[in-house]
């Protein structure tokens, strides 16, 4: 069965094949044909260095770990061909103490597609059609918007950090930076009931954010900040900006909590510690989600929040390489969407 996919060959450098499916799907994988996926911060950090958080791709790879897919051979297990499913990408091993505790996202042992950190490394979902384990496809109620669905496995992230953060309905929370990961712990933090205000460089972004859920937003350098300080129970670091964590420790109350989301790439920064030991700041990191890929399917399958607010464009898979230019040029807001080329 031919096919065409996307592959990352070097930095910058996405090359479009037509691939042949194998004949055999494995016992435990159902064969998926691509509804919707979408470009993380994580493909970006292939997509510009072929390298992520200090793992380096050993080969070309195909990007993409979100996605929402049609079954196309259910290969036995319990599934409808053209069903929609939603994917959660983390294939944990199910057998080591983290995965015991429900931690699947500390499992030492997990594969996870279009990344370094899985060796061999897995291709992702940038593509139309793929193989994956039947236990991680979920399905979703009748009507659910594939476009939608996709955004399963980040707002699953951003639940996790809002969760890690411990936000509640009784909480000021502040996002710093509105990218796609920050507008969705608006989305996640606003579902808590919390009351969410944002900071970003961009005036649209703090617009999209209110869109989802935000009750106010500042833009850096233009509004001013001073009033920030001290005021938020929970600070959620969606910037990825290493500067944004001294910022998060003067916006944190005293004893609030500063719950990083962001991927930060290692780098040295002076860091502010006298407010983490004055104010008794808790800080806590955020990496995956572990319950919550099913609470972010609830949520989507809710219908209550407006995904094409935070939607900046699609491309098809053939134009996994503009796509990803679109994201790098840093002017878009929101998710970038990758379709199939023929429906
Ligand atoms: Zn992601
Ligand atoms: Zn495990």
């Amino acid at each position: 069965m031919g096919y065409t996919r996307s592959i990352l060959r070097a930095a910058r450098k996405v090359a479009v094949e037509q691939s042949d499916m194998p004949a055999e799907i494995a016992p435990d994988h159902i064969r998926l044909r691509l509804a919707t996926a979408s470009i993380c911060g994580t493909d970006m950090h292939y997509f510009r260095h072929f390298a992520n958080a200090g793992f380096f791709l050993h080969y070309p790879v195909t990007l993409g770990h979100e996605a929402s897919a049609f079954v196309e051979d259910a290969n036995g297990h319990g599934f409808t061909p053209g069903q929609l499913v939603a994917i959660n990408p983390v294939i944990e091993c199910g057998t080591c103490p983290a995965c015991a505790r429900g931690d699947i996202n500390m499992c030492p042992d997990k594969r996870f597609p279009g990344s370094a950190t899985t060796k061999p490394h897995l291709d992702g979902f940038f593509r139309e059609y793929f193989d994956f384990p039947a236990r991680c496809c979920h399905p979703v109620a009748e009507g659910v918007d594939p476009d939608h669905l996709t955004f399963a496995e980040p707002l699953a992230c951003a639940m996790h950090a809002v969760n890690q953060g411990g936000v509640t309905a009784q909480d000021k929370v502040l996002v710093t930076g509105c990218g796609p990961m920050g507008l969705l712990a608006t989305v996640a933090a606003s579902a808590k009931g919390a009351e969410v205000h944002v900071t970003d460089l961009k005036p649209a972004a703090i617009d999209a954010a209110k869109a989802v859920g935000a009750a106010g937003g500042h833009v850096i350098g233009q509004d001013d900040m001073s009033g920030l300080s001290g005021k938020y129970d929970v600070v959620i670091e969606a910037s990825g900006s290493p500067h944004a964590y001294n910022q998060a420790l003067d916006a944190v109350r005293k004893q609030g909590v500063i719950s990083v989301l962001s991927l930060i790439q290692p780098t040295e920064v002076a860091i502010n510690l006298h407010l983490n030991a004055l104010k008794e700041v808790t800080s806590v990191g955020s990496i995956l989600f572990t319950d919550e890929f099913a609470d972010a399917v609830r949520l989507i399958e809710s219908g209550s929040v407006d995904f094409e607010a935070i939607t900046a464009a699609r491309f098809p898979v053939s134009q996994t390489q503009e796509a990803c230019e679109m994201m790098a040029g840093g002017h878009a807001v929101g998710k970038v969407l990758i379709k199939p080329d023929h429906d």
